[in-house]
């Protein structure tokens, strides 16, 4: 994976260097097809550890998510991606909550960005399972926002709930990480990335490099605007860019795990747009699931404006989120005996 290096005060993180330079090599992509194919690896049947879920959510709630989303907008600088404020935020908040053995932390330069320019960077989190070679799973969520009015192109905007809403979930389940005693079959993995908003380029290129290294991953989340709705109870699968499948088991965990009173829907992407970053793991035949919080044509009014701050948000409606994430997480990676 490359060389450590010192990025912030006392913190190592493995720099992945292969991405720096040079041009991509041309490997052909896999059909976007094939993504939505039944996943290689077959899902389970049913739950099967729900003790283990309550597990690693015995701390958090509510408040704690919110807790963490209101201190990424506050703490995390500017988080248009030519600023590197959140990717420094994101490293000091995983070295302050800790790291325990097995995992590493991975930053992914950007090709094709002036090299040197101090840029925002993914975040790329592992925690090892026992078995390197079977298909892990991965959750993601993107670190960029950005200010669609005209102006400075990097003007800073708060991005609370597109994606601090997603960066707070993964947060919390890496602190949620840290302080259980699970451990897993396969590798588990958080994903923070960069610029999704100029192209989905920061998932774009991470999707690749696993790809080019034949990684496989048995199921691949986005969580992108968790904490707005317009009709509480309500949760969104996107079908656009999405595999049915592992679609199907999302809804089966979502209603073994949260409120039985919160109803699934299905929306499309708005425009049948390529909206996040689900589709970079799609397009290279990566299963993926997007779990949403509204319908796409009632989805937060204020993002990408300087009026997407927490206030507007729901934690009732970000906390089912970061249930599904744990429990899609934990069901997938598969806890093993103590
Ligand atoms: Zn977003």
């Amino acid at each position: 994976m490359g060389a450590t290096a010192v990025l912030a005060a006392g913190l190592a993180v493995g720099v992945v260097s292969s991405m720096a330079a040079g041009s991509a090599p041309t490997l052909p992509s896999l059909d976007p097809a094939s993504c939505r194919e039944p996943p290689a690896t077959p899902l389970p049947s049913a739950p099967r550890f729900a003790p283990a879920v309550d597990d690693l959510l015995a701390r958090s709630t509510p408040d704690s998510l919110m807790r963490r989303l209101v201190e990424f907008v506050g703490g995390g600088g500017n988080r248009h991606y030519r600023h590197p404020d959140a990717t420094r935020y994101v490293l000091a908040e995983l070295e302050r909550m800790g790291r325990r053995p097995g995992v590493e932390v991975t930053l992914h330069p950007l090709r094709g960005f002036v090299r040197g320019e101090d840029l925002q960077r993914t975040v790329l989190v592992r925690l090892a399972g026992r078995n390197a070679a079977a298909p892990g799973v991965l959750v993601g969520a993107h670190l960029d926002t950005i200010d669609d009015a005209p102006g400075p192109p990097d003007a800073p905007v708060p991005g609370a709930d597109d994606d601090a809403s997603g960066v707070a979930t993964l947060l919390e389940l890496y602190g949620a990480l840290q302080t259980s005693d699970l451990r897993f079959e396969r590798d588990l993995y958080l994903a923070f990335y960069a610029m999704e908003e100029i192209g989905l380029e920061g998932s774009g290129q991470l999707a690749q490099w696993f790809f080019e290294r034949r990684l496989l991953l048995r199921g691949v989340m986005q969580l992108d605007m968790t904490a707005f709705t317009a009709a509480p109870g309500r949760l969104f699968f996107v079908t656009d860019w999405t595999n049915p499948a592992l679609t199907r088991f999302t809804q089966v965990l979502a209603g073994e795990y949260l409120d039985p009173r919160v109803e699934l829907a299905t929306t499309g992407c708005r425009h049948g747009e390529p909206c996040s970053d689900h589709v970079s793991w799609c397009a290279r035949g990566y299963p993926t699931v997007f779990p949403f919080e509204a319908h796409a044509g009632e989805s937060n009014p204020r993002a990408h404006t300087p009026g997407d701050e927490p206030r507007h948000l729901d934690p009732t409606h970000a906390y089912a989120f970061l249930r599904l994430a744990a429990a899609f997480l934990v069901e997938l990676a598969e806890p093993r005996a103590p």
